[in-house]
């Protein structure tokens, strides 16, 4: 049974060539689902020969794949969007089992990586170069896509479908062959993304998947095989892939960590920006890129906000993603709630007042790795909750006079991923768009993550490179470009 792993209940496998294959001196690690702390799966944490034969049979792959037809590699683009449709709820399913997102949260995600998939089948038109035939008299110069043959994927755990599908699509049907190195926090969904793919009819070797942590990363960013890397995770990961990638002379594109600013302008809709906030703020128990980590309130709507948020808090529904109604799942590892709850300790000591806590929850004590909804008001910049990603379900208020201070305050900030403002003013959107440090912004809405036509990322220690994720930047970053100038 060359194209099936064992999901779920048993030792997960790499893909290689087309083969699912044991690495027999791998150490392994269990996969617990973070709401009941029971174990789904093993992943391997591959070595350097399982990475050196994925490498080899990206690279034998390669050059058939590149001399596949452009439309030929998108239909099989549009045979793995129907196939990731006709499996919409299952790999929804088996995103909340092992990342702990609610089941509609992660009905959203499998969208978002269909959607890519949906771009990436556009290569023929995306792949298009340009000509001009008279840049001199009787002279004509064209420019031409290629692709750049093998390259790398290392992704997080808090997508496990969104994030590689930001790449692999993208990559092969611009006619890269690949490796995917998923989280092995979140490693089970990439076997089905890996096993559909068959499915639909991609030859070997095109896609393969390497199990494994730091080793393989390292090994991915030091092969000389490997032509380009694309990573997203945290921020000190992300700098040290820019830096180590690129001294082996490869493409890097790494999206790092956040700490995304809402500011709340006295004229705004308030009960729109509460919902809009806990969504933002709480879903995705705060493990999101794109989470409302802050929000800055303008004037006198502290007061009516701080209230109105602890309330929608407190109507908030914790438990398993997958049972009815539940709003917020459990964080990833028991270390990361004990992460969480340190952070909670620091910021009642450095001084921020506890508005609701979400250690006190049911939840926060039972098997699973939960931490209810907690909030923050009068938080300072001086704080470690305002200055570090917790990427955990506490949302912290500051205080601004007007928003010349609250822009301010966003902007100190290291990270630069998104931001918001919630304000009825036109006058206050073009000044929040001319002067926020931000690479996504949204206007009255929580989480404005772009579609996958549009490129995604944002800049300061939240993104290391040049060409972001997705859109046109995605094309350009796996695709090499060569200038013809002829004379007849
Ligand atoms: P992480 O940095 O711990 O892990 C990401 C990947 O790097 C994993 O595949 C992991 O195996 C590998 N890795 C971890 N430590 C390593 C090391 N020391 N050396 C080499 N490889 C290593 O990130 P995570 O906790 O899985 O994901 C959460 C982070 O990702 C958050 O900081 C979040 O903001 C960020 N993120 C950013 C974006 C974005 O678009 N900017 C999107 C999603 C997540």
């Amino acid at each position: 049974m060359p194209h099936t792993a064992e999901l779920a209940y048993g030792q997960l496998k790499n893909y290689i060539g087309g083969a699912w294959t044991d690495c027999p001196e791998a150490e392994l690690l269990d996969v617990p689902n973070p709401a009941t702390g029971e174990t789904l799966a093993r992943v391997p944490l591959s070595t350097s020969g399982a990475l050196d034969a994925a490498v080899a049979a990206a690279a034998e792959a390669y050059d058939g794949w590149r001399r596949t037809a452009v439309p030929r590699r998108a239909r099989i683009l549009f045979r793995y969007q129907q196939l990731l449709v006709a499996h919409w709820d299952e790999l929804a399913r088996l995103i909340t089992l092992e990342n702990g997102k609610s089941y509609a949260e992660a009905q959203g995600e499998v969208q978002r990586g269909i959607e890519c998939v949906e771009f990436a089948a556009g290569a023929p038109t995306l792949m298009m170069g340009e000509q001009l035939p008279d840049i001199a008299t009787g002279i004509e110069s064209g420019m031409y896509r290629y692709p750049l043959g093998v390259v790398g994927g290392i992704t997080p755990f808090n997508f496990p479908m969104m994030v590689p599908c930001w790449m692999f699509p993208l990559a092969i049907a611009c006619g890269n062959t690949f490796i995917l190195k998923p989280s092995e926090r979140t490693p089970i969904l990439a076997c089905r993304l890996a096993e559909l793919l068959a499915e639909a009819g991609l030859p070997d070797g095109v896609f393969n998947l390497v199990h494994g942590a730091h080793d393989v990363v390292n090994g991915l960013l030091e092969h000389e095989g490997v032509q380009a890397i694309s990573f997203v995770g945290s921020q000190p990961v992300a700098e040290h892939v820019y830096k180590t990638a690129a001294a082996h002379g490869k493409r890097v594109q790494a999206l790092a960590g956040a700490k995304n600013h809402s500011i709340v302008m006295p004229d705004a809709d308030l009960d729109a920006a509460v919902t809009n906030i806990m969504g933002a703020a709480y879903g995705s128990a705060g493990e999101r890129c794109m989470a409302a980590a802050v929000v800055v309130a303008v004037g006198d709507v502290a007061e009516p906000l701080v209230a109105r948020l602890r309330e929608a808090a407190n109507a908030l529904t914790i438990g398993d993603g997958l049972a009815d109604g539940v709003f917020l799942g459990p964080v990833i590892r028991a270390e990361h709630k004990a992460r969480t709850l340190g952070y909670i300790e620091q910021g009642v000591a450095e001084g921020a007042a506890l508005v609701r806590d979400g250690r006190a929850d049911a939840a926060a004590s039972g098997a699973g790795y939960f931490v209810g909804p907690t909030l923050f008001d009068h938080v300072r910049p001086d704080m470690t909750i305002w200055r570090e990603e917790l990427f955990a379900p506490v949302l912290a208020v500051v205080r601004a006079a007007d928003l010349t201070e609250a822009i301010g305050i966003a902007n100190a900030s290291e990270f630069a991923n998104g931001a918001c403002l919630y304000t009825d003013s036109a006058r206050a959107v073009r000044q929040f768009r001319e002067e926020i440090d931000a690479g996504m912004l949204g206007i009255n809405l929580g989480v404005p993550a772009p579609m996958a036509f549009f490129p995604f990322s944002g800049y300061k220690k939240s993104f290391y490179g040049d060409l972001h994720a997705n859109g046109k930047d995605g094309v350009a970053f796996y695709t090499r470009k060569k200038m013809v100038t002829a004379r007849y």
